[in-house]
């Protein structure tokens, strides 16, 4: 079924995060700050161009990809040659790949698919911070896992309630206070 509503692919990250997180900065549209971050991201984005230019053959560059099927939206970071296939590739600003990283990886394959009308088979991370380059294959089990937490951000959009996801990522959660205090 197609979704008149669109996601962002960072929407969706949130939910991967914990469906809480999604809940107050997508459905209630209250913002952390990104700050420091968020600019740093920008200026090390062009030295990371650079290693990945020398690892992979470059299709394309911030691209933007758009799912009918799943209504998300979103720009691949790069899509790179992969043998004979495509793949996107993510730049992240850490030494350690984050769970929630790997699935928003998946799901710029998912919707590459879509677009290109070819098999994608894997997706890259590269981690500035450990200047090392991760593959993520599209194992079957991960596509369905990243399908159905899209279909669970529209279904809390039109109301559902979401679920805490309890961890020790909660101790540095920009919405741990306003959770506590979730009935
Ligand atoms: S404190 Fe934990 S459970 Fe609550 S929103 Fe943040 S990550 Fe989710």
């Amino acid at each position: 079924m197609k979704q008149k509503v669109k996601l962002w692919v960072r929407d969706v990250e949130e939910f991967f995060f914990c469906p809480m997180v999604f809940y107050f900065s997508v459905v209630l549209g209250i913002s952390k700050d990104e700050g420091y971050w968020a600019e740093l991201g920008k200026e090390i984005q062009e030295e990371a161009e650079q290693v990945i230019a020398k690892s992979f053959e470059v299709q394309a560059k911030e691209f933007r990809l758009e799912s009918e099927k799943l209504g998300v939206v979103g720009k691949a970071d790069f899509v790179v040659k992969d043998g004979n296939f495509l793949a996107p590739l993510e730049v992240k600003y850490s030494s350690k790949l984050k769970p929630w990283w790997k699935y928003s990886a998946i799901l710029y394959a998912i919707m590459l698919e879509e677009v290109i009308k070819k098999p994608v088979k894997r997706a890259f991370i590269y981690l500035t911070e450990a200047n090392r380059i991760v593959s993520v294959e599209i194992r079957d089990e991960d596509r369905k896992f990243v399908v159905e937490s899209v279909k669970n951000c529209h279904e809390i959009l039109r109301g559902k309630q979401p679920k805490a996801k309890v961890s020790k990522s909660c101790e540095n959660c920009d919405y741990k206070q306003m959770c506590l205090e979730f009935d």
